[in-house]
């Protein structure tokens, strides 16, 4: 079963889940309730992470995550 990530648009939690193809995509933040985005890959993400964060888009130090386990199974925590 594929993998897909998202990532929510008002708390920045992000967040796996676990979908059969046929299933719909999540559409709300499981903490807030807020509109969640799906990334594309963790990998594209990881590459294109320190760009976003450096236009301080990302509050990265409310949220000190390794970007080199931003994608996997351990979610950096
Ligand atoms: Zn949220």
């Amino acid at each position: 079963m594929p993998m897909y990530e998202y990532r929510c648009t008002a708390c920045d939690h992000q967040f796996e889940l676990r979908q059969k193809f046929s299933d719909p995509p999540a559409s709300s933040c499981p903490q807030c309730n807020g509109t969640v985005e799906k990334m594309i890959s963790s990998t594209a993400f990881a590459l294109k992470g320190d760009g976003w964060f450096n236009t301080g888009y990302c509050p990265k130090t409310e949220a000190p995550k390794p970007a080199a386990c931003s994608g996997c199974a351990c979610s950096g925590e």
